[in-house]
């Protein structure tokens, strides 16, 4: 006698369930909306550009420079972290200010890195 009963909530909780996957599956879908607001909002070609050499260039060339950091764009560490266990196995790494201490300046105030002239 109670069976149909018992089946209706069974069949409750089911769909009580499926509601709440279903606010489950919306709340993920949130996140990605703020990603794409994200993107559209750091895409500002124009300053990469003019601020850090584009990829391919002639290391040691007028092109292989950034700006940002006034060192050789194959040569910034802080533009691309993967340079740094090249520089540490030369011993040329200044662990205080973690950079090449080829390039640290505050150790070495007498170093000037000067941008190779145009068509170099
Ligand atoms: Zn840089
Ligand atoms: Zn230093």
């Amino acid at each position: 006698m109670s069976i149909p009963f018992v089946r209706a909530c069974r069949a409750l909780a089911i769909s009580l369930s499926l509601i709440a996957a279903a606010g489950c599956s919306k709340e993920k879908a949130a996140p990605s909306q703020a990603e794409t607001s994200q993107t559209s909002g750091k895409s500002d070609p124009a300053k990469k550009e003019g601020a850090h050499a584009p990829a391919g260039v002639k290391p040691g060339s007028h092109e292989d420079w950034c700006e940002e950091h006034q060192v050789p764009e194959s040569q910034c560490t802080r533009c691309n972290p993967d340079l740094i266990p090249a520089f540490k196995a030369t011993n040329d790494w200044c662990e205080e200010h973690g950079l090449p201490e080829s390039q640290c300046t505050i150790c070495n105030p007498d170093i000037k890195i000067v941008r190779p002239p145009k068509g170099s």
